[in-house]
């Protein structure tokens, strides 16, 4: 790790969170010179918020990201203490891998792996301003005067862009907690008349474990065969352990409804619009005022470390109002505070003055990735970080960029939804948003998108190896399902009942059957039982959804199909069932013209578009010219 402020490289890339990490390895893999430029270099890795990778949606992200030989799947695996695949009682289209992290060792990792990476070297110090010769870019310059020569740069400045952290009505100017922001780049992207807007997040207070009485509180164990997120990984490195669980009540309830004109939020300090998937617990007093609890995870943030972070429960009211609603709940009457709650407020640019290569329309060279695009969350952020990082390095080497698209990935939908939608709130992930989602698993991440790694230069020689062995063995596992074809009465013969249509049907068909598994084929198909049992569990996978596929194509050229079906001025939104009454009110105020027009609202599904058509279709509806 190098602290030199000058030299001379292909890319630089603007800070070192979860994008900025995430880009400087992918285009130093490519074959680029990259210089990571961050704040403070024993900083890189941080998790600014919640110790935890994954989820539904994000969890996605991150198998995509490994897919590419990211790093987050690998740091994630090194430091997970819990592991739980969410949904899993759900198909594995839904399910999403999560895991709660040590902080520490996620971050000391993170730092061990980008020191080790080849072509990317550490730069400590303060980017302050962008420079261009005769408008393309050409380097930047540090807040101390020394200068990097580039020819591309990637910023992933997070929420530093004149962070303004607030607390009840007190408020300083931070990039995060203990953190100076970002004033001197964002003035710059002021002057290049960049579309800046703001935003906000939040966080909980953070509590000292020793004082939280544990036998008053149920736990949560994570899984007994924990689900990773790199397809290297073998098993988990770090010990494993539950959190604990308590809940809001009606005192706690009480007790933030009596002082919400003192959160910084409600008392009108904070401009920005916060995360609507990730509201902060007065937010969820005022927004579902008839709930008289919440859950809230109580998870440790290390192996060694005594500080608890209480999950469901971010906020910016004064620390007494933290305190006695703390204490409010069952185990946490003495819990004490390490670190007070607090929202943060920062300037973001709209995505949609980006390339879906998250390269900016007006300045060719320069690349954007992560909160500073209007999201919210690691996963998202690294991504982008994805994106950008090896697209720039593709730039830079004189080579063609790469889009990802909707059909192959979430980081396409993401992209597509930042650059063609914007985003009105901070945006996270979610299944919801994927149209093509049964496709797009987490379990196939790496059939979908190591192929095209491999061909960008992204993949490393280890991880080419190894998936080229699983590609072999998934194709002959296939071909030993598709072989044969049997009659119901044979397969009523072998156990397996099937309706008397004379069809004849393959193992590979019938395991997409609710009731059959891959463990009652193998009981008559030779050679099944010998397949390796990671093997096995994926090509029942894939043949679960392989007639959901064929429908899933088809609803799409049929949505593609009706784009121009009028909807009419007078149209009743509220009459269409399965519709979130959060949608419902988006169409009700855009009131879209066409279905292409409602699909273009920020948080329209497809599967939402499926059911306004379905209502549309039921009254007689004109065609637009
Ligand atoms: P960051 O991880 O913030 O990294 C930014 C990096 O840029 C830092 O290394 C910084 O040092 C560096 N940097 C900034 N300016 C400069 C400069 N001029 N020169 C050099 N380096 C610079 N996400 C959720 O999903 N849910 C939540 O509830 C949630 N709550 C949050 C609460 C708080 C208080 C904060 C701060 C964040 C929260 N997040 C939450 C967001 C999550 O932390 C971010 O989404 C994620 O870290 C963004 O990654 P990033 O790489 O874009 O930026």
């Amino acid at each position: 790790m190098f602290h030199v402020k000058h030299g001379e490289f292909d890319i630089v890339v603007i800070g070192g969170g979860h994008a900025g990490t995430e880009a400087a390895h992918a285009a130093a893999r490519i074959g680029a010179s990259v210089a990571l430029v961050t704040l403070d270099a024993t900083k890189i890795g941080v998790m600014s918020c919640n110790p935890a990778i994954g989820g539904l949606g994000k969890g996605h992200l991150v198998r995509e990201i490994d897919a590419l030989d990211g790093v987050m799947g690998r740091v994630a695996d090194a430091s997970g203490i819990q592991f739980r695949l969410l949904n899993r009682r759900k198909g594995p289209a839904v399910q999403g891998p999560r895991a709660q992290s040590d902080r520490k060792i996620y971050r000391d990792t993170m730092q061990e792996l980008t020191s080790q990476q080849q072509n990317l070297t550490v730069v400590e110090g303060e980017a302050a301003d962008i420079l261009l010769e005769n408008g393309v870019v050409s380097g930047i310059e540090l807040a101390d005067g020394s200068r990097i020569s580039t020819r591309a740069i990637v910023v992933t400045t997070g929420t530093f862009l004149r962070g303004v952290i607030h607390i009840g009505d007190k408020s300083h100017e931070a990039g995060r907690m203990g953190e100076k922001p970002s004033v001197r780049l964002a003035d710059r992207f002021q002057a290049m008349n960049l579309p800046l807007g703001r935003l906000k997040t939040g966080t909980p207070p953070r509590l000292d474990g020793r004082t939280i009485d544990w036998d008053r509180l149920e736990t949560q164990p994570g899984d007994d065969d924990p689900t990773f997120f790199s397809f290297l990984t073998r098993e988990a490195s770090a010990r494993q352990i539950s959190c604990g669980i308590t809940h809001t009540n009606e005192q706690t309830h009480e007790i933030i409804r009596k002082n919400i004109d003192r959160s910084a939020m409600y008392g009108g300090h904070i401009e920005g619009i916060g995360p609507r998937y990730c509201p902060s617990i007065e937010d969820k007093i005022v927004r579902f005022a008839d709930k008289t609890s919440h859950q809230v995870f109580l998870e440790p943030e290390g192996l060694d470390d005594h500080t608890v972070y209480p999950n469901g429960i971010s906020t910016s009211l004064p620390v007494d109002v933290q305190a006695s609603y703390i204490a409010s709940m069952a185990g946490l009457e003495k819990a004490a505070i390490l670190q007070p709650g607090y929202a943060i407020e920062y300037d973001y640019v709209d995505p949609r003055a980006l390339k879906q290569t998250l390269e900016l329309k007006t300045q060719p060279g320069l690349y954007l990735a992560g909160q500073i695009n209007g999201t919210t969350g690691y996963e998202e952020a690294a991504a982008q970080g994805m994106v950008a990082g090896l697209n720039a390095a593709l730039q830079v080497l004189g080579r063609e960029p790469y889009v990802f698209s909707r059909t192959n990935s979430y980081i396409g939908v993401m992209v597509d939804d930042l650059t063609s939608r914007g985003v009105a709130e901070p945006y996270r992930m979610f299944t919801s948003r994927a149209e093509f989602r049964l496709s797009l698993r987490a379990d196939n991440a790496d059939q979908r998108l190591t192929q095209i790694g491999i061909d960008l230069g992204c993949v490393g020689v280890s991880r080419e190896t190894l998936f080229r062995r699983k590609m072999d063995e998934l194709a002959r596992a296939k071909s030993m399902l598709v072989s044969e074809s049997f009659s119901p009465t044979k397969l009523r013969a072998h156990g397996i009942s099937v309706g008397n249509d004379g069809r004849k049907r393959t193992p590979y068909d019938l395991l997409s059957f609710p009731d059959v598994t891959i463990d009652s084929i193998a009981a008559f198909v030779p050679g099944v039982n010998e397949l390796d049992h990671e093997i096995r569990s994926q090509v029942a996978k894939d043949a679960l959804y392989a007639q959901y596929l064929e429908r899933q194509q088809r609803d799409a050229a049929a949505l593609k199909s009706e784009e121009d079906t009028v909807i009419p001025p007078d149209f009743d939104y509220s009459a269409v069932s399965g519709l979130s009454s959060e949608l419902k009110n988006k169409l009700e105020h855009v009131r879209p013209h066409n279905l292409a027009h409602a699909g273009k609202i920020e948080g329209i599904t497809p599967a939402a578009l499926t059911l306004l058509l379905a209502k549309l279709r039921k009254k007689p509806s004109k065609r637009s010219a």
